[in-house]
């Protein structure tokens, strides 16, 4: 027969490490990772002080972003010490965490025994002014906005794509926008990437858009990356955040990105564009496809768009961006259906827009397997680009 609730909660609390708010006490602020687990709204009434947040549901995915050491000591907490419990058990023995304990009697026992507790700042009056339509939809509310603010969304390219998608987000109040870029602004650009100006021709892409976003929104913070990626340098750049927004213009670097997102487990929005034609969809790892499922192989090269410079319509990149932006929002705060394992193709010349269903491969060289035993060497092998691109002719 089945454990109880309760009675599993007991075998798992026997299996794992327990901790006394006192001894936790004694080493606030030493080099401790403390993990409050608890949901958004928990955390916003007060938590330890210099607590991380990874709510429970979030730990396999968000839990190396915030404690990539495996080796260091991690205390977890939640309101009595069950939820923590559960959690240090999924951190030892499924994550490899090496020295995890649970605090007995959560934060309520901490309380009680009289412990300073740190309250995060409340919206101020200009946030709840700037935030009042979000604050009023039930979907997005004052929890929801919080969400935002903590959530932190990397922009891979601040173009075509980037530029609405960077735009609308700051807009919407994401707390943390990272850019990777490594253009400078040309003036054929600002036919669609209205992130930037005439006035920044040769202007870094990364340092105009912070300009814009922070012109925008000042509860944005900026992380810059002016490099291109590649295999050198992705898995650092990815690491730790929550959404990655997909602009990029080039097979190889897609595959490189779809392979290390997977490994990390970060989903991510996806969309391309050319002509009048646009694609997106959102690829969540092991809960939908990835893009190696829907594509294993990249396409014949001289279908190729991303060996030359291609035309397109200056309205379409706008389109599909916001599309992402709104793929993002919705991700961040749970509402409605992703399109996780479902491709969005947008005619702009019709007025249509189509739904393709994907469906996970069970032979997907990347996704069949689990994320461990994806090596450096596998991530991102696709043909040599340039004599990719030289065969298109
Ligand atoms: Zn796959």
């Amino acid at each position: 027969m089945s454990p109880s609730g309760a009675e599993f909660i007991r075998q798992r609390k026997a299996q794992i490490a327990e901790v006394d708010p006192s001894a936790v006490h004694e080493v606030v602020g030493n080099g401790v990772a403390i993990i409050d687990v608890r949901e958004t709204e928990e955390f916003a009434n007060g938590h330890l002080p210099g607590a991380k947040h990874v709510p429970r549901s979030y730990l396999e995915s968000r839990i190396e972003g915030v404690v990539p050491d495996r080796g260091q000591r991690v205390i977890l907490y939640c309101a009595s010490g069950q939820r923590s419990a559960l959690a240090a058990y999924t951190l030892s023995e499924d994550l490899g965490y090496e020295h995890v304990e649970s605090m007995t009697g959560g934060i309520t026992l901490w309380k009680d025994r009289g412990y300073e507790v740190e309250v995060p700042k409340r919206f101020t009056a200009e946030q709840r002014d700037r935030y009042s339509r979000h604050i009023l939809i039930p979907e997005i509310g004052e929890a929801g906005q919080r969400k935002l603010l903590e959530a932190r969304v990397l922009l891979l390219g601040a173009g075509g794509l980037g530029s609405p998608s960077a735009l609308y987000l700051a807009a919407a109040g994401v707390g943390t926008l990272g850019i990777v870029d490594n253009d400078v602004v040309d003036l054929s650009n600002l036919q669609r990437q209205v992130i930037h100006n005439s006035q920044r021709i040769g202007v870094p892409k990364v340092d105009s858009a912070e300009e814009s976003i922070k012109a925008l929104n000042p509860d944005v913070e900026v992380v810059k990356y002016r490099t291109r990626l590649d295999a050198t340098n992705i898995m650092e750049i990815i690491s730790g955040w929550d959404i990655i927004v997909d602009g990029v213009d080039n097979f190889p670097t897609r595959y490189l990105l779809n392979d290390a997102s997977v490994r990390l487990q970060i989903p991510v929005v996806s969309a391309s564009i050319l002509g009048f034609d646009g694609q997106l969809s959102v690829f969540k790892p092991y809960d939908g496809p990835c893009y190696r499922c829907l594509f294993p192989e990249p396409p014949p090269a001289e279908l190729a768009p991303s060996c030359g410079a291609n035309g397109v319509l200056g309205v379409l990149p706008g389109t599909m961006g916001l599309l992402q932006a709104t793929e993002v929002v919705k991700l961040i705060v749970g509402a409605g259906d992703p399109a996780i394992g479902r491709l969005l193709l947008y005619d702009a010349l019709a007025a249509t827009l189509t739904e393709v269903k994907i469906r996970r491969d069970p032979q997907c060289a990347i996704c069949s397997r689990d994320p461990e035993s994806i090596s450096d060497a596998e991530m991102g092998v696709f043909p040599d680009y340039e004599a990719f691109c030289a065969a298109a002719g």
